[in-house]
């Protein structure tokens, strides 16, 4: 028969299950994406995530032709596009791959029903997370809300990992072709094109994928476990938006590192500390599928909408941090690489989220918004896992007591000033005074602001309000 494989965030043709089973089962396979973004509101994909999408489908629809077939791009509602294509085409088969997060899944047991009605075979597959979520629970059977013993039981169980799926490099094509739209029509390019540098960073789609894998194995996996906090050192994988869109998949990541040997000193370390970090990757997609109401709503139930700063001031405040104005200088720094590259690095994005939600305490959605919209790699459960965790309203452990000193964590995470300096060139001279603390009033020469709040004094009343709800029952 012929099949459908309907792309979602599973942009690639390597370790791809729901594509391969389609072709060792069916006879031929139309290859479909379908543009709906209102099904997944309130979290309508940010015009970076956008930029990237474009570019990812227009390397996707270039495989796909290499490998003798066409991508269909089509418009949603998905069900509706589906049952078209499937009669249109005499499709008998409907292939996917799952999503986690609460409003595709709503959508797909919808797809599945319907589809099923209209007598189409659907098959769903297991390769967004290394774990189903449904699999792993406490011994009094509910889910895990700490990382630690999350990923201690997660870790023995991918010991007995299969491999990943190889490559598919030929498509036969269905007799019945269904007309796709061209990519221009999804308009996913915003008019501002404030994008424009996006393209010197990166390389969307598998092959850029796979390319960046393999430099960092070359030149950084030694240095990850030392280095990963050090923003102005390039020891990160940068692979955040390539797994979103499924263009590599964390089992092939996690197979290399399973199988990397580690002869040379520190590998080891480096080796469970990234596969640790793909851990809290894994760790956030479970929480929120097993918490879905935290896409909105903090996970400690404590934190009402009284608790976050609402004063007329607020506004303003956030769009200084937004516009990276604070007048801090690693705050305002980590703000211009989000804004230039669509990425920032991790120990920054804490601090960023600390100053917003701690120091100023504004609401931590206003900043997961802002994110949402600037990130390449913007991800609905990475996104709420880090900015509850950073607010401590989230799951884990995370101590709430921990209001992040920008000047103390640039001191010690961006010694030499490196990383500030890139970012914010008007502090190409400035000395380590300046770069910890911004400019002081006598030499404010340049058009830097000075610093837009007292950290010391909004420390202390910070955790005065958290003090308050922490011993609330
Ligand atoms: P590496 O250090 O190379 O890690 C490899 C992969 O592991 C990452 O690509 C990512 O998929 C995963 N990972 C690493 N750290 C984390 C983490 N703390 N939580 C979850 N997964 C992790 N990550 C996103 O992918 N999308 C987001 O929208 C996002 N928003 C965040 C918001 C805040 C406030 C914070 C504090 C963190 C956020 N993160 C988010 C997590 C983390 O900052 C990024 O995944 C990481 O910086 C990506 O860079 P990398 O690929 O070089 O990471």
């Amino acid at each position: 028969g012929t099949a459908i494989v309907w792309f979602r965030r599973d942009l690639r043709l390597c370790d791809n299950p729901a594509l391969c089973e389609a072709v060792n089962n069916c006879k031929s396979v139309i290859p479909v994406y379908i543009h709906a973004p209102e099904e997944e509101a309130p979290w309508l994909p940010g015009q970076a995530s956008n930029w990237w999408l474009h570019k990812s489908l227009s390397a996707l629809s270039d495989s796909l032709q290499h490998a003798g077939s066409e991508l269909i791009i089509a418009k949603g509602p998905s069900l509706t596009r589906l049952q078209e294509i499937a009669s249109k085409t005499g499709a008998t088969h409907l292939y996917w791959n799952r999503l986690y997060d609460p409003m595709t899944q709503a959508r797909d047991s919808e797809i599945k029903q319907g589809m099923g009605e209209q007598g189409l075979h659907c098959h769903s597959f297991s390769s967004q997370l290394l774990i189903e979520p449904t699999t792993l629970k406490n011994k009094q059977g509910t889910p895990y809300k700490v990382f630690t013993a999350f990923w201690k039981v997660a870790r023995q169980r991918l010991q007995e990992m299969t491999p990943p799926l190889p490559p598919i490099n030929k498509l036969s094509a269905p007799k019945i072709p269904f007309p796709s739209l061209p990519l221009s029509s999804l308009e996913l390019l915003s008019k501002s094109a404030w994008y424009n540098k996006f393209e010197t960073f990166w390389q969307p789609g598998e092959r850029g994928a796979h390319k960046q894998w393999e430099q960092f194995l070359y030149n950084s996996l030694p240095y990850y476990d030392e280095q990963r906090n050090f923003p102005a050192e390039e020891h990160t994988t940068r692979l955040s938006p390539h797994l979103h869109f499924g263009e590599i998949t964390p089992k092939q990541l996690f197979w290399t590192l399973q199988h990397e040997n580690d002869q040379s000193p520190g590998l080891s370390q480096s080796l469970d500390r990234l596969s640790a970090q793909l851990g809290w990757r894994e760790f956030a997609h479970y929480t929120l599928f097993h918490f879905p109401h935290t896409a909105t709503e903090s996970m400690d139930s404590r934190f009402t909408k009284d608790h976050w700063n609402n004063s007329p001031d607020s506004r303003e405040q956030l769009e200084r941090w937004q516009r990276g104005e604070t007048g801090i200088p690693i705050v305002d720094a980590g703000m211009k690489q989000l804004w230039q590259t669509g990425w920032m690095h991790n120990r920054v994005r804490m601090i960023v989220a600390s100053l917003l939600t701690k120091n100023l305490g504004i609401h931590w959605l206003e900043g997961a918004r802002w994110f949402w919209d600037t990130l390449v790699d913007a991800d609905l459960a990475n996104n709420t896992l880090g900015w509850q965790w950073t607010a401590g309203c989230g799951v884990d452990a995370a101590p709430y007591f921990r209001v992040f000193n920008p000047a103390r964590q640039a001191e010690r995470f961006d010694p030499a000033g490196r990383y500030i300096k890139t970012w914010l060139p008007e502090f190409s001279s400035a000395d380590s005074h300046e770069l910890i603390n911004g400019r002081q009033p006598a030499n404010n020469r340049l058009s830097y602001p000075l610093p837009m709040l007292d950290l010391q004094k909004t420390r202390k009343q910070t955790l005065e309000r958290w003090q308050r709800i922490k011993t609330m029952p």
